[in-house]
């Protein structure tokens, strides 16, 4: 494996990698960065988890010449949950070289975007909407621009972007260099690159050498209607420092959503129907370790480079072996392990296996100790956010106390003062002094919250005043 040095960065671009403590290549970047710095056009197959952003972005960095003020580089990509991580990431490698790196996206004031094109931009990272938009209001202008890459360009195609790709593309000079990345390479995306791309360079990075390897798989089968049980099971048995829970449709992500926290447990949903501002809370809320579970659908999730995930778990059969291992790499990321679990329903055990021959894997049953087997050995390590079990009192298995009479509480204060149920509970046992297992069936609405306790421990709750969201707990005994 060379070093970056030895690929040809310039030194301020070999700090910023300093910076960030990559030591060596990853094998796409190895592949990759040689014929970028040469000129060349590039295809690249690889999946996030890869190191794909720098692979296409360092080279980029390198081209760009920051005392010319006109857009030098542009990056098209399918979301803006990727648009802004590849932001962060170019900003991050051209720190030291001054290079300055806009990112437009839909959902957000275009007004503001716009003002930071006229500051200056030698980069410009953006969705292909918004992009498109600009360019029609004269606020982005390409024809300096000889840097082009398209990231998860299959992506692309799966949301319909491929016919406006295909008109900026033809709004950049002739001359540009274009680098095309995507995880799987269907007919559209081939005769894209072989429309736009000048006698490319194929790199290809097997879905075998990801990260997958690093991933400890287990499938577990499970009839549909005992899923949510199955879930806050594994949950509980696993114990994921962070976990990323994927369905199949927003429906499901909901309602899995909206189940899991009516458990009490500290979880957000991220699917395509919630507002773009939603969706960026959720984002940082996960990213910044605050959210310990997040149930996702694919296209939401997709691109999310966390690595801290530490379980990934499909609770619904990923649709192709594809979107298995593109799931799955969020998990075990940067030399760490990672855990994924397959629910699966009986009859689809066939589809399990195909998904197993194609990634070219084994998933081992998952059982309740599965996390202790000898074979899978665990890395020591303090979990921050551990799913603890009184997060899922009522589906809880033999560990939980066992449930007696309940009382019905009301409390003022909702989600729009920012409640979470988390809070809830901290608020009703940690004043009264109880395990917070025994707050039950924790609910919170707009303006008020409902739990229940234990009716031997009405009188403590009720007499142990604390705070909730910083202002005094207000409670009422439901009447029934
Ligand atoms: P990507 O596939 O571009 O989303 O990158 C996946 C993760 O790997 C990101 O968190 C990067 O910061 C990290 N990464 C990329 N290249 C390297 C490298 N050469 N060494 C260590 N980590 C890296």
């Amino acid at each position: 494996m060379p070093t970056f040095a030895e690929l040809g960065l310039q030194a301020p671009i070999l700090a910023a990698l300093k910076d960030v403590g990559y030591e060596e290549p990853s094998p796409i970047q190895a592949e990759s960065i040689p014929p970028l710095m040469e000129g060349r056009d590039v295809i690249g197959q690889a999946q996030t988890g890869s190191g794909k952003t720098a692979a296409f972005g360092l080279p980029m960095i390198n081209y760009v010449d920051p005392d010319e003020r006109e857009v030098q580089g542009l990056v098209l990509t399918p979301t803006r949950e990727l648009c802004i991580q590849v932001t962060q990431a170019l900003r991050t490698y051209g720190r030291h070289k001054g290079v300055d790196v806009v990112a437009v996206f839909g959902g957000a004031p275009i007004r503001s975007q716009q003002a930071q094109l006229r500051a200056g931009g030698h980069i410009v990272v953006g969705t292909v909407g918004r992009v498109k938009d600009l360019i029609s209001r004269h606020s982005l202008v390409l024809h300096s621009t000889r840097y082009v890459v398209l990231d998860e360009a299959d992506e692309m195609l799966d949301l319909g972007f491929l016919e406006d790709v295909e008109k900026i593309l033809s709004l950049t000079p002739n001359s540009r260099q274009t680098a095309l990345f995507s995880a799987t390479m269907p007919l559209e995306i081939q005769r894209l690159a072989d429309q736009y791309l000048y006698d490319p360079v194929l790199v290809k990075v097997a879905a075998k050498t990801l990260s997958v390897d690093t991933v400890e798989q287990f499938g577990r089968e499970v009839a549909a209607k005992d899923k949510p049980a199955a879930l806050v099971e594994v949950l509980q048995a696993e114990r994921p420092e962070q976990a990323i829970v994927f369905t199949r449709t927003k429906i499901r992500c909901d309602q899995l959503y909206r189940t899991l926290r009516d458990q009490g447990l500290n979880v957000k949903a991220l699917h395509g129907d919630m507002s773009q501002g939603a969706r960026d809370g959720v984002m940082i809320s996960f990213k910044e370790g605050r959210t310990p579970i997040l149930v996702a659908t694919d296209v939401a999730a997709r691109g999310l480079d966390i690595t801290t995930v530490t379980h990934v778990i499909n609770f619904d059969v990923p649709t192709s072996p594809d979107v298995y291992v593109h799931r799955i790499g969020r998990t075990g990321r940067a030399g760490r392990s990672g855990r994924a679990i397959t629910f699966y329903e009986p009859r689809q055990a066939r589809e399990l296996e195909a998904i197993e021959v194609h990634a070219g894997i084994k998933m081992a049953p998952w059982t309740q100790d599965a996390h202790v087997a000898p074979t899978a050995p665990r890395p020591a390590k303090p979990r921050r956010h551990a799913a603890k079990p009184h997060d899922a009192p009522a589906v809880a298995n033999g560990a939980a106390p066992p449930v007696g009479k309940l009382a019905k509480l009301i409390i003022a204060g909702g989600r729009a003062d920012g409640i979470e149920p988390s809070d809830v509970i901290g608020a009703l046992a940690g004043g009264a002094g109880l395990e917070g297992e025994r707050i039950r069936n924790v609910r919170v609405l707009e303006r008020f919250s409902l739990a229940d306790v234990p009716a031997d421990a009405l009188e403590t709750v009720l007499s142990s005043a604390v705070e909730l969201g910083g202002s005094p707990l207000r409670l009422e005994v439901a009447r029934s």
